[in-house]
C-alpha cells in the first residue's frame, strides 16, 4: 500500500479513497510502534491540534476570497499541510473507534438532505 503511493506520490493520484489513507496511517503507526499512543482521546486531541495550526493560517488575515487568488504558493502549501493534518487524525480517529468514516459521511449527507429539502424559491 504505501509503496504504491510512495511510487505514485510523484505524480498525481486520480482517486485517493477514505480506507487507501486509513489503510496507510495504520500501516505508518505499526511500523513506528506508535499504535500504543493511538488512542481515541489522544487522536482526538491531536486533530483539535491540528485544528488550531489550520485556524492560525487565517487568523487576521480577515476575509480571505474563495481560490486564494493572493496567497502564495508557500502559504498555499502550509495551508494543503495543515488541511491534511486535520484529515490524517481525523480517519485515524474514526478507525480506532471502529467506525466506516466514508459510509457514515454518505449516510450524513443523506441525512442533511432530508433534514434542508431544496426549495426551488430560496435562492435566484
Ligand atoms: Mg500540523
Amino acid at each position: 500500500m504505501m509503496e504504491k503511493y510512495n511510487h505514485e506520490c510523484s505524480r498525481k493520484v486520480k482517486d485517493v479513497s477514505l480506507q487507501d489513507l486509513r489503510d496507510m496511517l495504520a500501516e505508518f503507526a505499526r511500523a513506528r510502534g506508535w499504535e500504543q499512543y493511538h488512542s481515541p482521546r489522544n487522536l482526538l486531541l491531536a486533530l483539535v491540534g491540528e485544528v488550531g495550526e489550520l485556524s492560525e493560517i487565517f487568523q487576521w488575515k480577515g476575509e480571505v476570497a474563495k481560490g486564494l487568488p493572493n496567497w502564495t504558493s508557500d502559504d498555499k502549501e502550509h495551508l494543503e499541510e495543515e488541511l491534511s493534518d486535520v484529515l490524517l487524525y481525523l480517519v485515524q480517529l474514526a478507525d480506532v473507534c471502529g467506525l466506516d468514516l466514508g459510509q457514515a459521511a454518505l449516510t450524513k449527507i443523506v441525512k442533511n438532505a432530508q433534514k434542508y429539502p431544496v426549495n426551488p424559491t430560496s435562492h435566484a
